[in-house]
């Protein structure tokens, strides 16, 4: 025989917390109650299972579970000393909802199932109070058609409204018994004119009717949406709870109420809750009538006048909180608990582990390690690395208004406020005025990159979650909202137009929340992140459970600055390129590509020089002794000279050449796949004279800073884009004769090592070969996640989201790592690479690199460290701690079973 039906009630159950797969979160959290002797109605749970079942049927319910339904029933009839559709003392019952994940509101609940005619006589009678019965049984019509016939509730509101106001009423609690009588007359008869048919008198007819209808919601739109959001499997199906009914509505002893045993926002340790008299469950969150508050401590903050629970039922708030605290004891986590008085007695309907903030997650964390309710390392996994995010940026006062006027995807996170900027020098301008500027474009180009520096934040009208302006953004922690196609920048009168009708010109102020994507008018209050105290402790917490490094990606001093204040331990990597967009270094630079020989370029090249020598000294000055990763020159040479015709023709003017000669080198320059073109190593081996030149600004540097701070930096140097041991050879000759040349020069040798980017499927395959010169990888998952599957990030937004929306792929491969493809090679080369040289250091940069799931991967594959944006740092450590924790766990445990075999 199946067994579908679970009972509980007595202080006994027959599941438990461990049996949430099959009797879902609510059912199995009432049969813990229920075992720890708590005071829960008793009930019994229909299986998960039943739900596949019924839609397996044609919505029908198997036989033998009615059976087993109704055996429970007797039980609960035997405990109660009440009957299922008695004309003495009738047994009422509720029918819950309550699937494995929590989806709060979704799925239907029917209260007071079991009223008739005549059991509604029979229960005034018992309780002695008519208007109870009656208002039991217009709750429990109301309900029922609602959930099982299908008939809207709002008719039945404007019946109540009707009949409150005829009679003078203001509250549902000053009807009387005739006057429910009334209502319930003219319910009825609305179900008949609306669906000719009446509404079902059989209790029986009644259970198998709600029951079956709570198994339909599972696939009620609200609920499948919400499935979707959450990612909820659909075959997970609902479980359904049958229950006693216990009565918060009868009379001025019996309240219900829904309660946190902590604040769930601020995370402090105080009972924070609502609770109404003389009421059932949803009225609580109907809003007809303003909840009390629980505590005095809780009336007082809220201003509330009526008495709170503590001060009104002094004695059933103490054995409610005690029993608060038992749960918490038990769980080891703050809870969120449904619970009804009846007439002075505490009944306790529902427990979970409560919804929080970020805020509250980390304060509750690290107050329950002080309680002793949990461990460090229980603490560090309780949060969830991407939620840091709310912590780390300023982000808008949750209690202000905000007056939206345009919206995009939420491509960086906290908000900023400004005047706007529709061009780079003009943010430059401003800010070098002292203002603070927003930069407001079309979308982004690495030409733009002062301008956003410049910026507190960047609003793109075009362009998805991995275009330019939203990774450099992230890169820099500065908040960014991307294709906010509704708005439209016209640039020829300066200003941005948005949908409804406003208009902004240039210099008006906005506010950009990279957070919701919200685009604001004017300025709004703001919360500044807070990073001491718990969010320290965790932190430390953390870092004692990790085992990989973390390191940051930063290009300039104020990255540099950024990564340490976040606990970076190096940088992973610093792309050298981003200098020579800077200020004058530029034209310079210009200089340096437009030389029509070595002559020309080494002249231009030894202006850059102590440019970007500077640069490396303030750089490996800050890190102070830290692992520096520099690259060598990356992009191709183009990237650097103008576009159209106008831009071509201000250069021409600034540098003193014709026009005409400038589109040619221009066009010489341009390349037909810039992504696979004249890039990387490529262009060292091409023009020695610029490796050589960043090679010697590196090792002069590293003196300056070694004699400045007294700390020598551990440097590494990577070339780009190898796909060949040669390649690497010959570059790597070029920066060693350079370091001679350095050593002997100012009498001081640096250490250093040579590595590589492993970012071509070559370079992966031929990891082994290339170790024997390389002597670290680091994985360049942006670049080998684009040649590995053949597809450009900047173009990958016109399909991607198709082949999400048609389960082609599930993630977006530029912002989860792709395991199976990319993470393969990943693993190969590792393992390759460490054949041949066992000291092989290993890391990953790129915007995986701050991704928690990507960082689990590298966890597992033994990578030595994790490189990412600045601001990604602290959500990185914790990711990696939560890594090694499972790892770890998963080791001892595979030790254990190799100890119980008995096959060693
Ligand atoms: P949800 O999952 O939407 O919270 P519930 O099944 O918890 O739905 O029911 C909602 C409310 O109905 C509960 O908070 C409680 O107030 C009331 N309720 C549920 N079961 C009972 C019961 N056995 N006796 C009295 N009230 C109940
Ligand atoms: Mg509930
Ligand atoms: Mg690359």
């Amino acid at each position: 025989m199946r067994k579908w039906v679970y009972r509980f009630g007595g202080g006994k159950a027959e599941g438990s917390t461990a049996d949430v797969a099959l009797l879902g979160g609510k059912g199995a959290n009432l049969a813990e109650m229920a075992n720890l002797g708590l005071p829960v109605p008793p009930g019994l749970t229909i299986v998960t299972d039943a739900c596949s079942w019924y839609f397996a049927h044609a919505r029908s319910l198997p036989e033998d579970l009615k059976a087993q339904v109704l055996d429970g029933i007797a039980g609960m009839e035997t405990e109660t000393g009440r009957s299922f559709g008695g004309s003495a003392q009738p047994l009422l019952l509720s029918i819950r909802s309550g699937a494995r994940a929590s989806m709060p509101g979704m799925m239907d609940t029917v209260l007071n199932l079991g009223l008739n005619d005549e059991t509604v006589q029979a229960l005034g009678h018992d309780a002695g109070d008519a208007r109870f019965a009656w208002d039991s049984y217009r709750r429990f019509i109301q309900m029922y058609a609602d959930v099982v016939m299908g008939l809207d509730h709002e008719a039945f509101e404007e019946i109540l409204e009707d009949e409150k106001a005829r009679n003078g009423h203001e509250y549902d609690t000053d009807l009387s018994a005739v006057e429910w009588q009334h209502v319930v007359a003219l319910y009825k008869r609305l179900i008949e004119e609306e669906l000719g048919e009446s509404f079902p008198q059989d209790p029986h007819v009644q259970l198998w009717g709600a029951i079956a209808a709570v198994f339909a919601s599972w696939m009620n739109p609200r609920a499948v949406t919400y499935r979707t959001l959450h990612r909820i499997p659909e075959q997970w199906g609902t479980a359904v709870n049958v229950q006693t009914m216990v009565f918060g509505n009868h009379g001025s002893s019996s309240a219900t109420g829904v309660a946190f045993t902590r604040n769930p926002s601020t995370g402090e340790k105080a009972l924070y809750g609502e609770f109404l008299v003389n009421a059932q469950g949803e009225d609580v969150v109907s809003g007809i009538r303003t909840p009390q508050s629980l505590t005095e401590e809780g009336r007082q903050a809220s201003g509330f006048e009526k008495p709170s629970m503590e001060k009104l039922m002094p004695e059933t708030f103490r054995e409610f909180t005690s029993i608060c605290d038992r749960l918490e004891r038990h769980y080891r986590d703050m809870q969120d608990v449904e619970f009804t008085v009846e007439r002075g007695k505490l009944w306790m309907l529902q427990t979970r582990c409560g919804k929080r903030t970020t805020r509250a997650a980390m304060k509750i964390a690290v107050d329950m390690v002080d309680e002793g309710l949990i461990s460090t390392e229980e603490a560090v996994s309780r949060i969830e690395p991407p939620s840091l995010d709310q912590l780390l940026h300023p982000t808008i006062d949750p209690k202000v208004e905000r007056s939206v006027i345009g919206s995009g995807l939420p491509a960086s996170p906290g908000a900023a406020t400004g005047e706007i900027a529709f061009t780079a020098e003009d943010a430059v301008a401003a800010e070098s005025e002292g203002r603070k500027v927003i930069l407001v474009r079309v979308e982004t180009s690495p030409e733009d990159i002062h301008g956003m520096h410049a910026a507190e934040a960047i609003l793109t009208t075009r362009g998805g979650m991995t275009s330019h302006a939203a990774v450099v953004a992230r890169g820099m922690g500065i908040p960014c909202v991307v294709g906010a196609g509704s708005m439209r920048v016209d640039l020829r009168n300066g200003q941005l137009i948005c949908p409804g009708g406003v208009t902004l010109k240039r210099g008006e102020i906005v506010t950009v929340d990279g957070s919701s994507g919200h685009v604001l008018k004017g300025s709004v209050p703001m919360i500044q992140p807070e990073l001491s105290g718990d969010f320290a402790r965790l932190m430390e917490w953390a870092d004692a459970a990790r085992r990989m490094a973390i390191r940051a990606n930063a290009d300039t001093p104020q990255d540099a600055r950024a990564a340490r204040a976040f606990g970076a331990e190096g940088i992973g990597l610093c792309r050298t390129e981003h200098m020579f967009f800077e200020g004058d270094r530029i034209h310079v630079m210009r200089e340096m590509i437009l030389a029509e020989g070595e002559t020309g370029r080494r002249a231009a090249l030894a202006k850059l020089l102590p440019m970007q020598r500077s640069d490396f000294t303030e750089l490996f000055s800050i890190m102070h002794g830290l692992p520096v990763t520099i690259r060598l020159l990356d992009p191709p040479l183009h990237e650097f000279l103008p576009k159209s015709d106008d831009e071509i023709a201000e250069v021409a003017k600034a540098m003193d050449m014709e026009p005409a000669f400038l589109r040619r080198r221009v066009e010489a320059l341009h390349e037909f796949n810039p992504m696979l073109g004249h890039r990387g190593c490529r262009l060292a081996i091409s023009y020695p004279e610029i490796a050589e030149m960043q090679a010697r600004a590196v090792f002069e540097a590293a003196v300056v800073a070694a004699r400045e701070t007294g700390e020598a930096v551990a440097l590494e140097i990577m070339v780009p884009l190898v796909s060949l041991r040669p390649e690497l050879d010959h570059v790597k000759n070029y920066i060693d004769r350079v370091a001679q040349e350095v050593a002997q020069e100012t009498g001081m040798r640096i250490d250093y090592i040579a590595g590589t980017m492993i970012e071509l499927p070559r370079a992966a395959i031929r990891a082994h070969v290339i170790a024997e010169t390389a002597e670290f990888f680091s994985f360049g998952t942006n670049d080998l996640t684009q040649t590995t599957f053949g597809m450009s990030r900047d173009d990958a937004a016109a399909f991607i989201p198709t082949y999400q929306r048609k389960g082609i792929i599930e993630q977006d491969p530029f912002v989860s790592l792709d395991f199976d493809g990319v993470g393969e090679l990943i693993r190969l080369a590792a393992e390759r690479g460490r054949a041949t040289r066992s000291d092989l250091k290993l890391g990953i940069c790129g915007e995986h690199g701050g991704d928690p799931a990507s960082i689990a991967f590298c966890e597992e594959v033994g990578l030595d460290y994790v490189s990412c944006s600045p601001f990604r740092v602290p959500i990185a450590r914790l990711a990696a701690a939560q890594a090694a924790t499972v790892q770890r766990q998963a080791s001892v445990a595979a030790q254990a079973a190799n100890e119980a075999s008995p096959f060693p």
